[in-house]
This record gives structure tokens, sequence and C-alpha cells, in this order.
């Protein structure tokens, strides 16, 4: 399905409560929630949708519960998405399997069309193919942001601007006050689908092999082909290429080898590991991805960006209204609660996954012991129901 959209012409001779740049999760959840509230509400994204994207296609129990929370609970499972039961780590092949509490996979192709169908039927305008970026602060009643497609740029401006755009900040370079550091040693994303791939590829589990050159994420969504996702060493992807890099990593931990991998069309990302700072300026909020990137396991990135996109809704509606130095604060300080809090559990699993000697210890120790991973998987996938359900 590919959702109705507008005109650049449209887009710039409209004034606007609020644009939207990126319409991934955060962006496109975000924009459902203001355009139902009656905020005048223009969600942009570059690609042309649906589009792919590099990610494991997981949505973990707290992104449903988001979902559930903005009452989109039955989406994923009207779009096909496939439960999953089961984790299985492998580390110099060793096999761990441990069971997850919650989750789906759903390609995220299928999952963010079908969240930027929901914004446009809660009343959003969507303009896809468009890229945008944020012009600086001149004016102390509007942001205005540089609209670029085919043909002239065009500018359009809102009371308040959103950045959603992931971990492509370009759309920042004009937006001297906001940093986005890339970590030196920061590995990159690479991913692909391929329609077949071994049986043992089962659906229901993510299957995730882990090595010294980074680890690789395999899962069967909805159609039944498989979604491959990768957080790589650069140099090992500069000297093999993502596709050989990635048929490393896998041949290293122990899983057998996905033949057509090597004939996908891989897609790459900027370095993964990256910070943003401050993420709000005037009449501006940063999140998802772009607030900063953390590397997930299980679902955990939608998560967040999910998070985020339900928690910025009421501060942006209050911006609209009146804009208020102090608002930046207040995002800081609600992202600081509600998403970097629980971030921290996966910054150490990263830390950890490094050292495939340390990791493959202790996925042996939880495969002996699968009761000492519950705490941590019921951590990852708790929802913090009242604490999300009052940002709604
Ligand atoms: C290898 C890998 C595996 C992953 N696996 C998982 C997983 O299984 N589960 C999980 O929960 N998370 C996973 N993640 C993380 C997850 O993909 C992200 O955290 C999530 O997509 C963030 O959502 P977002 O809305 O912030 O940004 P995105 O989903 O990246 O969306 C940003 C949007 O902005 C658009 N855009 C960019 N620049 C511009 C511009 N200038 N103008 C207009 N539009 C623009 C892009 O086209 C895009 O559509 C994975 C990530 C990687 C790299």
């Amino acid at each position: 399905m590919t959702p109705a959209t507008l005109s650049l012409d449209v887009a710039r001779g409209s004034s606007w409560d609020a644009i939207i740049l990126g319409a991934g999760p955060a962006g496109s959840l975000a924009a459902r929630q203001l355009a139902r509230e009656g905020a005048r509400t223009l969600l942009v994204d570059k690609r042309a949708f649906p589009r792919d994207k590099v990610c494991g296609a997981c949505l973990n129990g707290r992104a449903l519960s988001v979902l559930q929370s903005a009452g989109l609970g039955t989406l994923a499972a009207r779009h096909g998405a496939i439960a999953l039961g089961s984790f299985e780590v492998r580390v110099r092949h060793r096999a761990t399997r441990l069971t997850l509490p919650a989750g789906v996979a759903l390609s995220r192709a299928r999952f963010d069309s079908a969240l930027v169908a929901e914004a446009i039927d809660a009343g959003a305008a969507f303009l896809p193919g468009v890229t945008a970026s944020v012009l600086p602060s001149a004016d102390d009643e509007v942001r205005r942001v540089l609209l670029t497609s085919i043909g002239p740029a065009a500018e359009a401006q809102a009371r308040v601007v959103l950045v959603a755009a992931g971990l492509s900040n370009h759309c920042l370079a004009r937006e001297t006050a906001i940093r986005n550091d890339v970590a030196d040693r920061s590995r990159i994303g690479a991913g692909c689908t391929v329609p077949d791939g071994p049986e043992c590829y089962a659906a229901g589990t993510i299957h995730m092999a882990v090595s010294r050159a980074g680890y690789v994420g395999l899962v069967r969504v909805e159609d039944g082909s498989l979604n491959v996702a990768a957080a790589l060493e650069p140099a090992i992807v500069k000297s093999l290429g993502a596709a050989d890099a990635a048929a490393a990593v896998l041949a290293e931990a122990g899983f057998p080898p996905v033949p057509s991998i090597g004939r996908a069309t891989w897609r790459g990302t900027a370095g993964l590991t990256r910070r943003t700072h401050p993420i709000a300026a005037s009449r501006l909020f940063v999140l998802g991805d772009a607030a900063g990137y953390v590397e997930p396991f299980t679902g955990e990135g939608i998560a967040w960006a999910l998070a985020a996109g339900a928690a910025v809704a009421p501060l942006e509606l209050r911006a609209c209204e009146r804009w208020e130095p102090a608002l930046e604060r207040q995002w800081a300080e609600l992202y600081r609660q509600r998403i970097a809090r629980r971030q921290l559990l996966c910054k150490a699993l990263a830390l950890v996954l490094r050292h495939p000697s340390v990791a493959g210890a202790a996925f042996a120790m939880l495969g002996r012991m699968p009761g000492l991973a519950e705490p941590f998987l019921r951590r990852l996938n708790t929802p913090s129901v009242a604490l999300e359900a009052s940002t709604l």
C-alpha cells in the first residue's frame, strides 16, 4: 500500500503547527498523535514509501505496549506480524536458546507504511520523496525547513519542528546549536532480505551470530522471507563487502550459510554509535535514532523510537500554543527518564558482545541457567505501562 501523498507546493503554501522530518516509527507515531489532537501536521520523508530499512525487523514487548497505549494494539497482527518465542545466540559454535516473553517480527517496509497510513488517517499530511533540512533559527515565531526534491527547493514553516530522521542527521547540519558525534570505534549497520534461506532459520526465533567482526541477526518476517541485519566492524566491510562479512560472522559463530545473501541487495548505514547534544533547540525537538543510537538486541530500537514519538507529542502541543525556552530542558529530562535510562542495559550488553570470549562464557552460563536471563529479557521487554499511557 502506498500512503496518500501531498505536493511540495501545498506543503510550502500551508501554515503548519508541526513539521516532522522522518517517517520512521518515531516520526510517524508523533505525527499521528499530534494530528489526532488537531495540530496541522506535515510528515516529510526523503524516501518513497513503502521502503526497506536496515533493521532486524523485531518489535519487542515494550514496542507492542506503546502501540497498544496509542490505540494501535492490533496494528502488527493486522499486517501479518509473526510472534517471536525464542532467541538463539551462537558464539564460537556454541548455541544458547532463550525464551522471549513477548515480541513479533514484521518487515520495516510493511510496519513503517502501516504507521504512516495511521498518521494520514488521523489527519497528518505526508510528503514522501522529499529531503528536508532545518534552517537556522531566525524568527521567534516559527521554524523554517528547506524541502528538496526534483526541481527547485521550497521553504516551509511551522510553529515547531521535530527531527526524527534516524541515523542520517544531515538535516541538522545548518543548526549549529546541535552536535551529532559518532563514536570512533563505531560499527556500521548493513542488511538485506532473502526470499529463502535454510529451514533451520525457523519462524518465531531471532537467530543471532556473534563474532569479533560484529553480529548478524536473522528472522523470518510476514511473507516468509528472511530478514538479515548486521552491525559490523567497518574494516571488515571495507575489505570483504557487507555480504561476505556477514557470511564470515555466521560461519565463525557456527550458523549454516545462507547462500542467497551473496546475491541480495544490501543496504548500509553510517556509523551506529552516536550521541546528539542537546536534543532540543528553539522550536525544535530531536527524537528516535536522531537523538542518539544504542545497539538493540530483541527489538529495543523501535520501542525507544515509538516511546519517544508518544512522549514528545504533549510537549509539542504545548509548544505549538506557546513556545517557551524551558521546553528544551523539559524534553531533555523527559527523554532521559523515558528512553536514555532504559538504554543502559543495551549499552552494557553491546560492550559484552564486542568480546566474543566474554559473550561466549556469558551465554554458555545463561544456557545452563536460563532463569538468570529472565530478569534481563523482562526488563528489555516490559512496558512501563502507566508511564507511557500517561503521555498519550
Ligand atoms: C543492524 C540493525 C538492526 C536493528 N534491528 C532492530 C530490531 O530488530 N528491532 C528494533 O526495534 N530496532 C532495531 N534496530 C534499530 C531501529 O532500526 C531503529 O532504532 C529505529 O528504526 C529508529 O526509528 P526512527 O524513527 O528514529 O528512525 P528511522 O526508522 O531510521 O526513520 C528515519 C526516517 O527518516 C528519513 N530521513 C532521513 N533523513 C531525512 C531527511 N533529511 N529528510 C526527510 N526524511 C529523512 C529516512 O528515510 C527514514 O524513513 C536495528 C538497527 C540496525 C542498524
